[in-house]
């Protein structure tokens, strides 16, 4: 499996849409891995995690053709992941292909958004024929183009079932933990307790810093799960590599990896390719 950060921000982008502080500035003038845009994966080019509003850019950015795009899956409804607006650009006129349906998976709170959103707009008319929606209950895995994706609880709104995924191919998985703070239903550790994963993908929101409260991740809580995973027989010496930061970490991506690549964490970036297999 081909997994491609596509973009390895917080909500706000960094440097942030309109801020002034110190990191974006410095961000703006270093460039390269210090510049993240809103987050999603590309997953063989075929399967799409997320659909934030920097979508346009990231298919100009690394020239992805996604007139080819199978399968959408929504962690959940903040703006960040789910610029839902741009499905309306999935049709006629504004796009021109042999169509075949896309199939967009979420919690029942997330298709039933997406719905409502393409009834409004009359996207795909009454029956929404160039989409398959899908609901996903909690622990059942699902395929899409030949990757099984399972569903676990996250810890994130308190209004809607937020989901993190597990993506296995080939026998080799890992678990994307954007966005989630510490999870704390117990379903999700039960069910963590009888998986094999071979990566670990984990939002890092507040960097170096602690988390202030708990829907996002710092450092200290990637370790956490790191060492609570492997004392559940749930992952060994696989890759861990962070991703979704916020410019309010104040860490540029260099002083992120002295801060993490001595505990063994990798610090992601936009474009950054991981092949797992
Ligand atoms: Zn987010
Ligand atoms: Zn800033
Ligand atoms: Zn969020």
């Amino acid at each position: 499996m081909l997994v491609k950060i596509l973009g390895s921000s917080a909500a706000e982008g960094w440097p942030a849409v309109f801020c002034a502080c110190d990191v974006c500035r410095k961000a703006r003038a270093l460039g390269g891995k210090n510049i993240r845009t809103r987050a999603s994966l590309l997953l063989n080019g075929a399967v799409k995690v997320d659909l934030p509003p920097d979508t346009l850019y990231h298919v100009h950015k690394y020239a992805l053709d996604l007139s080819g795009l199978r399968h959408l899956f929504f962690t959940h409804t903040h703006e960040d992941h789910f610029a839902v607006s741009e499905l309306q650009y999935w049709v006629e006129p504004f796009a021109y292909r042999d169509i075949a349906p896309l199939d967009i998976w979420g919690s029942p709170d997330a298709t039933a958004m997406t719905r409502a959103f393409l009834r409004r707009m009359e996207v795909g008319k009454d029956d929404l024929s160039p989409f398959r929606l899908h609901s996903l209950n909690p622990f059942e895995t699902a395929e899409a183009d030949g990757i099984r994706v399972t569903p676990i609880i996250a810890h994130h709104k308190d209004n809607e079932l937020c989901f993190n995924y597990i993506f296995e191919q080939a026998g080799r998985s890992f678990l994307y933990t954007c966005d989630s703070g510490w999870y704390q239903d117990p379903r999700t550790w039960g069910y963590l307790e009888g998986v094999r994963l071979d990566m670990l993908l984990c939002e890092c929101t507040y960097g170096p810093a602690s988390a202030p409260w708990n829907g996002h991740f710092g450092f200290g809580d990637v370790l956490r799960l790191r060492d609570k995973l492997r004392k559940l027989g749930a992952f060994s010496d696989g890759r861990v590599i962070t991703t979704h930061f916020s410019h309010g970490c104040k860490a540029l991506h260099e002083e992120l990896e002295s801060l993490f690549n001595p505990k063994g964490v990798e610090v992601g970036f936009d474009g950054m390719e991981i092949e797992l297999a």
